[in-house]
């Protein structure tokens, strides 16, 4: 690293506050001691409090947890939805050393067993409906001392664990608590990765790694968060700290509505409406439980105004659907390994001279970096490859927020400084990209790639399309052929053959005649992941001896 400094010596004489997690809290609890958190319960009541009673019930657990003699960077882990005590729970565990490990209670109970013994988890906060769970854990991770049960005392049940209690935990503590001043690149958070493949790997955040993040995702050419906005993460907090919001909404002094458990169509849109949310952020198969919600019963929103989609590819439709609700989406990409945010599909001045189907395009597409962050798609050689929006390659990204190593790998996450996402994408001359899929979701046909999710954006246009899913299919004569799957909407009108003929007639014009599906199926229900993306590896080995019909 090369020092610039002035001919004494001397550094850029600015104070040297460092970026610390504990500089949210406490900056939101004195400058925006007003700003209200609410939370749903799984019993569907509703708490409200300020980022004040946030702050002192957060330092009581730092006291708490203080006591219980942990070392600094001690993984204190969650089992838990979108909730108060869960936030309380990100501010104590990090602002106080320790790191808060968050983890996805929708994978295999082998899974979480094996993030919790290596992460070596040493407290694990959960909410009561994952007690079942935590019984069938608790022999199989000895590394926990201590299960702490997120409810009030006088509902908490019996079991055969000797479980603490949350509020019983914290209520000794008066809160007198000064934040330890940390070394901002220090340990905060740890998240793994879904694991589709082998076991999963865990990304290990840092203070400053988070608010550079929450800084950068606020700005108005990303998700353009302001005190004027009332946000709702649906995203779980399990996952990617729930994309960051739970820290980026302080930043600004938003608000902050947490749904609970009850994440249907009706409960969302009942939510949205009732604490008048003006902004929430999600996958695109939660959002479609709200337009379907929305649309059978004939509803309208009233302050919603902004929706952050990301996870998946968001389809066109849901645009469409959403634009004709007043409510403008915001289409990003990222991962775990980027904590997560990377690009945002926004327009510039020079857009706005585009026709209004041009300027669709450039928002469904996954965005421009944000900055901060870099990146480059290559090829099989790791050689560069022009922004052109034609070429496509491997997409590879850097930046202050992108993970180096993995949680406890021995080697470096990095092809020449650059972190490999798996992604295979296009840049174009105006720097927007566009993700055609998964590297492992490939369809080669004919030595060229065919885009599952341009088929499936396509498709999900229908009316009676729920869900889509394009995977490829052993073929004697082109290697792959694309198949795709199809999840009905459930009041559907139309056969499946009839749905069939016209899909594959739908597709005309839209894509090259040689991507056209070779044939179309139906299933009962798509698989999803424990973060709600295909199961695409699934639909494969479902469908693997599939014999296509001969064009
Ligand atoms: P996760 O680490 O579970 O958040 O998954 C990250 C992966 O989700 C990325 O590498 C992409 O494959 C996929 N992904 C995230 N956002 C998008 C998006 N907007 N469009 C397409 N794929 C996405």
């Amino acid at each position: 690293m090369v020092h610039s400094t002035d001919s004494k010596g001397n550094f850029g004489q600015m104070m040297d506050c460092p970026m610390l997690i504990s500089t949210i809290i406490s900056s939101a609890a004195r400058h925006h001691p007003q700003c209200q958190i609410v939370s749903k319960s799984g019993e569907g009541d509703i708490h409200r409090y300020s980022t004040q009673d946030l702050q002192l019930r957060a330092k009581k657990l730092a006291q708490s947890l203080q006591k219980l003699n942990l070392q600094q960077g001690s993984r204190v882990a969650t089992l838990a939805w979108n909730g108060y005590r869960h936030l309380e729970i990100y501010y104590g565990v990090s602002g106080s050393g320790l790191v808060c490990h968050t983890i996805n209670p929708r994978l295999f109970s082998d899974q979480i067993a094996y993030i919790i013994q290596h992460a070596q988890d040493e407290v694990v906060f959960f909410d009561m409906s994952f007690l079942s769970l935590i019984e069938t854990l608790a022999p199989l991770c000895p590394s926990v001392k201590y299960w702490v049960c997120l409810i009030h005392p006088s509902h908490q049940p019996q079991s055969s664990l000797t479980l603490l209690n949350y509020e019983e935990f914290i209520a000794a503590e008066n809160g007198q608590y000064e934040w330890p001043l940390l070394d901002e690149r220090s340990a905060s958070s740890l998240c793994y990765t879904s694991g589709t493949t082998g076991n999963p790997k865990g990304a290990l955040y840092s203070h400053r790694s988070t608010v550079m993040h929450s800084y950068a995702t606020a700005l108005p050419d990303s998700l353009c968060l302001s005190a004027m906005d009332i946000i709702m993460p649906v995203v779980p907090m399990f996952h990617v700290n729930a994309w960051g919001l739970p820290y980026s909404a302080l930043v600004v002094g938003a608000q902050l509505v947490f749904p609970g458990s009850k994440l249907d169509g009706q409960s969302l849109y009942e939510l949205i409406e009732s604490e008048k949310v003006t902004l929430s952020a999600g996958v695109p198969t939660v959002w479609a439980g709200v337009l379907q919600h929305m649309k059978t019963h004939d509803l309208r929103f009233t302050n919603f105004k902004r929706v952050l989609i990301g996870g998946s590819a968001c389809p066109p439709a849901m645009m469409q659907t959403f634009a004709q609700y007043g409510v403008e989406v915001i289409h990003a990409w990222g991962m775990t390994e980027l904590s997560p945010i990377g690009t945002v599909a926004r327009l510039r001045a020079t857009d706005v001279y585009k026709t209004a189907v041009e300027q669709e395009k450039i928002l469904q597409k996954q965005g421009r970096v944000i900055f901060g962050v870099d990146m480059k798609i290559v090829d099989d050689q790791h050689q560069e490859l022009p922004h052109d929006g034609v070429a496509f390659g491997d997409l590879y990204v850097r930046g202050p927020w992108v993970i180096d190593q993995y949680y406890k790998a021995l080697d470096h996450a990095l092809v020449g400084g650059w972190f490999p996402t798996g992604d295979v994408a296009n840049i174009d001359a105006e720097g927007n990209m566009q993700i055609t899929d998964r590297s492992k979701d490939v369809i080669k046909s004919g030595g060229e790639w065919i885009s599952s999710i341009d088929i499936e954006n396509i498709a999900s246009g229908h009316p009676e399309v729920m869900m889509a899913a394009c995977i490829a299919i052993a073929h004697p004569k082109w290697d792959e052929r694309p198949l795709l799957v199809i999840e009905k909407k459930p009041n559907h009108q139309l056969s499946d053959q009839e749905l069939k003929a016209q899909l594959l007639k739908y597709f005309e014009g839209k894509i090259a005649k040689w991507w056209t599906p070779d044939d179309v199926v139906f299933v009962e229900k798509i698989p999803l992941t424990a973060t709600g993306k295909m199961q695409k590896l699934k639909l494969r080995e479902q469908f693997k001896d599939y014999q296509l019909p001969t064009i």
